[in-house]
């Protein structure tokens, strides 16, 4: 009886499994005269021809024999054996050959559940479906500069099984516009902007190390790890700990959980903490419109300092618009009198509306990035918006922004002209819709009119671009892109701090 070692290309030769598969069967050959092997070229792992039979195994596929007639098997099985071949366990070609054989030879095969070799084959299936998944939530990319303008991503892995060219179009999607690759030690895959690629495996040596992202990310893991949630089990589950060596995050884990009693009986213990609310309005301070309009047209103070102190309290009472009514205060700008430069936002968030300082929060915080990035200090800068108060609606316990309306930012438009004047800015900066529209006293197409200046408010050049929040929503894998292109918007800008501006 003859036997036969088949070398199929790769770990998943699916087309070329097929192929044999076919041949193979169609020539009568019996599970038992086969052996599968995959060609080195990829670390190639199996020995499977049994030494006794080695020297006598043909390694030529047998011949079809004319009129033989295929065997049909249900796509939701073809399905099946694509998914056991990525398995890396070596014994799943012959329980695939072996699955088919007897599909072609026990008719009732189709029927039964129960069957060993079927149950065999969906536990392998599931746990390559289980990877699969697992590599797109785990894979975690460092930028590398590799000398071009956008940096490379590059993630190092290490899967249990052969998903990786499978899931290359899943990260080609997701990370569209970005460059990266992704190093696994059997097989690394590219994406260069274009086009996938598929190369020889790396080492983890090849992978870039850790940068000032990772620190940023695992102070936040830190600060959202709730103890009193701690469940090791369950989060072993989810996250098995063979992917923990290429988690940075799992690095704080053990003293995370070490702690976790102790902070959750100091939790329980202490008294539950003051939400931080809404400021209460002062009963001695005028409410009512009439009364608001006749303190807003007193005269302000000469000194530009008091004056602008004057008008933070007055803003603080202002309900010529119903959005004051609902904010925890105002929020007036921050800088200093005379700074050359004055940005403008839209209103103030969430933790502004707290904290009663512009652009602290999320997109503050990515605009003090460009700051840096840009060499300037945000203390050279006077930063404010073109709304004074939080707009919001309470979705559960959260305050969720809204756009405030043309009649709303209109009704504050004096309090941002008196801002102007006492500051005394050379050049404007609108930062999104409203802000340019407050600025422009019309409204522009922002990405059109991004990038150049315009003719304001008390003749002053205005630099017209995107809000922060804009690229905080955006599309993550433009994210990088997006920034860089507001960097060079807000770098027109950066004559009139050195003092040399004029509009150009
Ligand atoms: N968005 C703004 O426009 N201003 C802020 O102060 C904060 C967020």
């Amino acid at each position: 009886m003859s036997h036969y070692a088949i070398t199929l290309a790769g770990d998943t030769d699916w087309p070329g499994f097929r192929q044999a598969a076919r041949r193979l069967l169609a020539a009568g050959v019996s599970p038992g005269q086969v052996s599968w092997c995959v060609s080195g070229l990829e670390g190639g792992h199996q020995g499977e021809v049994p030494d006794l039979l080695a020297a006598t195994a043909q390694h030529e596929l047998p011949p079809e024999p004319p009129g033989a007639a295929p065997l049909n098997v249900s796509p939701a099985f073809l399905a099946l054996c694509e998914r056991v071949l990525m398995h890396a366990a070596p014994e799943r070609f012959g329980l695939l050959y072996r699955l088919l054989w007897r599909l072609a030879h026990e008719p009732t095969l189709r029927h039964d559940l129960l069957d060993a070799d079927r149950l065999q084959a969906q536990t392998l299936a599931r746990a390559v479906r289980r990877e699969v998944h697992k590599m797109r939530a785990f894979v975690r990319f460092r930028p590398v500069d590799d000398g071009r303008p956008d940096p490379l991503y590059v993630a190092w892995f290490e899967p249990e099984h052969h998903v990786v060219e499978a899931n290359a179009p899943f990260f080609m999607r997701r990370y569209a516009r970005m460059r990266w690759a992704i190093l696994t030690p059997r097989r690394c895959v590219h994406w260069d902007g274009q086009a996938l690629s598929l190369r020889p495996g790396a080492s983890r040596g090849d992978a870039p190390p850790p940068d000032a992202g990772e620190a940023l990310w695992l102070t936040y893991y830190q600060h959202i790890f709730n103890p009193a949630r701690l469940n090791l089990p369950q989060m072993c589950k989810e996250m098995p700990r063979r992917y923990w060596r290429n988690l940075p995050e799992a690095g704080l884990i053990a003293p995370l959980a070490e702690h976790a009693l102790l902070r959750t009986g100091h939790m329980l213990d202490a008294p539950a903490t003051q939400p931080l609310r809404r400021i209460e309005a002062r009963a001695e301070e005028p409410c009512t419109r009439e009364a608001e309009l006749s303190a807003a047209s007193r005269p302000l103070p000469n000194d530009p300092h008091q004056a602008l102190a004057a008008l933070r309290a007055a803003t603080n009472r202002c309900r010529e618009c119903p959005i004051g009514e609902h904010a925890t205060q105002s929020v007036m700008g921050e800088g200093p009198v005379g700074a050359r430069l004055m940005v403008v936002g839209e209103q103030p968030g969430d933790q502004e509306d707290l904290q009663g300082r512009p652009f602290v929060g999320p997109a503050g915080h990515l605009f003090d990035r460009a700051v840096a990035d840009l060499g300037w200090t945000r203390d050279a800068i006077f930063v404010t918006n073109a709304v004074k108060h939080f707009k919001y609606e309470l979705r559960g316990q959260r305050r969720i922004h809204k756009t405030p309306t043309q009649r709303e930012a209109a009704a504050c438009l004096h309090w941002l002209e008196s801002e102007i004047d006492q500051v005394r800015p050379q050049a404007l900066v609108a930062l999104g819709a409203t802000a340019a529209r407050s600025l422009l006293g019309h409204a522009v197409p922002v990405m059109q009119s991004r990038g150049t200046w315009l003719s304001g408010l008390r003749q002053l050049p205005v630099l017209v671009t995107v809000h922060p929040s804009a690229l905080l929503r955006g599309d993550p894998s433009q994210r990088e892109a997006d920034y860089r292109r507001w960097l060079d918007d807000l770098s027109l800008a950066a004559k009139y701090l050195s003092g040399g501006g004029s509009a150009g």
